[in-house]
C-alpha cells in the first residue's frame, strides 16, 4: 500500500472537525488495508516502531531541523526563523516542522526522487524502525542520514507526515478511544465491541498489537490477550470521599489504609535482565531513573511488574523530601550528577504480575502479601499500611503518614481487584486539606493563552485550563490561570507551548463566546492548579447545566503548582470529579456553618 494515501487520509482527518467524522475516516482507512499493515499504521501514529523492547526513534526538534535543512539546502537558522524558534519570536503563530517541510516541498517544487519508485508504508515503517535501532558512536548522524533519505523521496504531504511521525507529534485530533471506535466498527461491524477490545486495550496497551489481534483473530483472539511484560498496564486509580466516616461506610467498616506518597507513580516490568519502568502516562522513563531500575532488577524473580510511588528522600535520615525536588530528576541529560544530588526511593504498593501469573484478579490483601514476600530483602520501600475499622485509627494513622511528609492517605478494598484503567470505588483518597476546606489541587489541560502585557510582554501571561470529559472525548474550558508563575515558568511555557500552537482551535475544545485567547494550543499540557475555590460560573463551560441551568463551573483563583509531565490531557480532572469536588465543597461548607 502507498504511503501516500495514508499521508492522504491523515491530511483529511486533520482537517475534518468532529471525532466522529474522523471516525469515519479511520474506518474507511483500515477497510482498505490488509490486516498485516494495520499495526505499522497504528505504530506510525503514535510515532512509535512499536512496542515490545523497542526503542524509541530518538531524533530530537534540532536534529529534525538539521536533516530539513540539508535537504532543502537552507541554513538551520533561516528554518527556525520559519519555526518562530529564535528568541523574541513567541507572539508569531508558530508553524509546526512538519507543515514546513510540506510548504518547503511545494514552493521549491524540490524533485522527488522517484528512482526507486513511490513510498510504501511498509518501507516509511521499516526505515523509521532501523533509524530508531541505530546505536553507540555515531548513531545520531546514521539517524540522521536515514531520515534525509526517507525525506528526499517524498511528496510534500509525504514529509509532512513522516516528520510528525518521527516527533511524535501527530496533530490528527483523535485520541486512542477514538482509534478503539474505528478499530470496533472495522473488524466487528459494531461499536458496542468497543468495550471487550478496550479491556483488553487496559491490561495490554500495545495498540498495534489489538488492532492485528482483531484483524486476524477477531473478538476471540481480544478476549484471549494477556499481560506482556514490557507492555504497560493502564494504571487502577481512585476516587475521593470528604470525610473518613463516609469511607468506612463505603468499605463496609473495614478497609486497608496506605501512605499516600507524593511523588511520581511508577510501573515497573522485569523481563529477565531487561528493566521498564513507565510513568503515569504509560511513557518509558527508565533513563531517568536508572538508581531505580538497578533495584528493580535486583529482585530474585525472572518476571515482575510492580506498581509504587518515587519520591525524593533525604539520604542520610531516609526522610522524605518535597515533590518539587523529585522535579529535578525528570530530565534527559546529566542524569548521573542528578542521581547523586537527589536520591530517590520507590515506595511499592501493588503486584500485578509474578512469573507468569497474573495478579490482576487477586484480591487486594492477597496482591499485598505476595508483593511483601515478593520484595523481601530489597533496598526499596513497601507503602505504610494498617488495616483500620474505626473513625479513631483512621485519624490516628493519617497523622502519622503527614508527620512522614505524605500527603494523605489511600484507602483500599480489601477484596478488591486491580481494574486496569478505571477510577474507581475500590481506591479513595483521602489528603488532609479535605478536612479544613477545599483545596485538593486540579489537573487542567492548557487549550489557550492570552499574550502577556507589561512586564510579561512576549510570554504567554495568562493560560486557559480545561476539564476533560470522557464521554464526549471533550475539554471543557474553566478557567483562566495567571498566577503562581516564576520567571523560569514562564520562560518554560514560552518552548513548550509555542510548538503546539494552532491556528483554529482544536475540535475537541468546547469554550464559549466570552472566552477570547489570543492564541490556542493542542490540548497536550496538564498543569496541576491549586484555587481557592469552586464556583459556578456564567462564562466558563465546564459541567455547564449540571448544578445550574446556564451556569458552568469555574476555579476561583488558581495557582499553577506544577507542571504534569506525568499526566495526559486524558489524565486530566473529570467533568464528574469537579462536580464531586464541587459537592464536596459544599457538604464541608455546610459543616462548617453548623
Ligand atoms: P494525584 O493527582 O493525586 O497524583 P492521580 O490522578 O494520579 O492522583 P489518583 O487515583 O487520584 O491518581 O490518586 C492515586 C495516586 O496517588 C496514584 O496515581 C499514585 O501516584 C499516588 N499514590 C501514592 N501513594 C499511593 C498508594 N499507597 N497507593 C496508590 N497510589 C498511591
Amino acid at each position: 500500500m502507498k504511503f501516500a494515501l495514508l499521508a492522504k487520509t491523515f491530511n483529511k482527518i486533520e482537517s475534518t472537525s468532529g471525532t466522529l467524522a474522523k471516525i469515519d475516516l479511520l474506518v474507511k482507512l483500515f477497510r482498505g488495508t490488509s490486516s498485516d499493515l494495520v499495526d505499522k499504521i497504528i505504530y506510525l501514529m503514535a510515532g512509535h516502531p512499536s512496542w515490545m523492547d523497542e526503542p524509541e526513534i530518538g531524533i530530537a526538534e534540532k536534529s529534525a531541523i538539521k536533516a530539513v535543512a540539508q535537504v532543502h539546502g537552507i541554513s538551520v537558522s533561516k528554518l527556525e526563523e520559519k519555526l518562530g524558534k529564535l528568541s523574541g519570536q513567541p507572539e508569531s503563530i508558530t508553524v509546526d516542522l512538519g507543515a514546513l517541510v510540506e510548504s518547503l516541498k511545494k514552493s521549491t517544487r524540490q524533485k522527488t526522487l522517484f528512482d526507486e519508485g513511490p513510498l510504501t508504508i511498509t518501507e516509511v515503517y521499516e526505515s523509521l524502525k532501523s533509524i530508531a535501532r541505530f546505536s553507540g558512536s555515531g548513531s545520531s548522524a546514521k539517524k540522521l542520514r536515514s531520515l534525509e533519505a526517507l525525506l528526499r523521496r517524498a511528496s510534500p504531504a509525504e514529509g509532512k507526515w513522516i516528520i510528525r511521525m518521527v516527533e511524535g507529534k501527530f496533530r490528527i485530533g483523535i485520541a486512542d478511544k477514538a482509534i478503539l471506535d474505528a478499530l470496533a466498527i472495522t473488524y466487528t461491524g459494531d461499536k458496542v465491541n468497543r468495550n471487550v477490545i478496550e479491556t483488553a486495550y487496559n491490561i495490554c496497551t500495545d495498540l498495534g498489537l489489538i488492532a492485528r489481534t482483531l484483524a486476524y483473530e477477531g473478538l476471540d483472539g481480544i478476549k484471549n490477550i494477556r499481560i506482556r511484560v514490557g507492555v504497560p498496564i493502564k494504571m487502577m486509580l481512585g476516587q475521593r470521599l470528604p470525610t473518613i466516616e463516609e469511607i468506612l461506610k463505603k468499605f463496609g467498616g473495614t478497609c486497608g489504609c496506605e501512605f499516600k506518597y507524593d511523588g511520581i507513580r511508577i510501573q515497573a516490568h522485569k523481563k529477565g535482565e531487561i528493566i521498564t519502568l513507565f510513568s503515569r502516562n504509560l511513557e518509558k522513563i527508565t533513563k531517568q531513573f536508572p538508581d531505580v531500575g538497578e533495584q528493580i532488577k535486583r529482585l530474585p524473580h525472572d518476571q515482575v511488574i510492580v506498581e509504587g510511588e518515587c519520591v525524593a528522600i533525604d539520604p542520610e535520615t531516609q526522610k522524605l523530601r518535597p515533590f518539587q525536588e523529585l522535579m529535578h530528576r525528570r530530565r534527559k541529560f546529566d542524569i548521573d550528577k542528578a542521581i547523586k544530588q537527589y536520591r530517590v526511593k520507590l515506595f511499592l504498593f501493588d503486584l500485578l504480575y509474578l512469573n507468569g501469573k497474573s495478579y490482576l484478579n487477586e484480591k487486594y490483601e492477597d496482591r499485598r502479601r505476595v508483593l511483601e514476600e515478593t520484595i523481601a530483602g530489597s533496598e526499596m520501600g513497601l507503602a505504610e499500611q494498617r488495616i483500620v475499622d474505626n473513625v479513631d485509627d483512621f485519624e490516628n494513622f493519617l497523622e502519622e503518614s503527614l508527620n512522614s511528609g505524605c500527603e494523605g492517605l489511600m484507602a483500599k478494598a480489601l477484596n478488591s481487584k486491580y481494574t486496569a484503567g478505571a477510577r474507581g470505588w475500590s481506591w479513595i483518597k483521602f489528603k488532609f486539606s479535605y478536612q479544613e476546606q477545599l483545596t485538593d489541587t486540579i489537573d487542567l489541560v492548557i487549550v489557550g493563552a492570552l499574550m502577556g502585557r507589561g512586564k510579561r510582554a512576549g510570554a504567554y501571561g495568562s493560560l486557559f485550563g480545561a476539564i476533560y470529559n470522557p464521554d464526549t472525548d471533550q475539554f471543557e474550558i474553566s478557567c483562566k490561570i495567571a498566577s503562581g508563575f516564576t520567571d523560569m515558568d514562564l520562560e518554560q511555557f514560552k518552548k513548550t507551548f509555542s510548538s503546539l500552537q494552532l491556528v483554529n482551535k482544536d475540535s475537541r475544545v468546547i469554550d464559549s463566546p466570552t472566552i477570547k485567547p489570543d492564541v490556542w494550543f493542542e490540548p497536550k499540557v496538564v498543569l496541576e492548579v491549586k484555587g481557592d475555590e469552586i464556583t459556578l460560573s456564567s462564562k466558563y463551560p465546564a459541567a455547564r447545566d449540571v448544578i445550574r441551568k446556564g451556569y458552568g463551573l469555574s476555579i476561583r483563583f488558581p495557582r499553577l503548582v506544577t507542571i504534569r509531565e506525568d499526566k495526559k490531557p486524558e489524565d486530566a480532572t473529570t467533568r464528574d470529579e469537579l462536580i464531586q469536588l464541587y459537592e464536596t465543597q459544599r457538604t464541608l461548607q455546610g459543616k462548617a456553618k453548623n
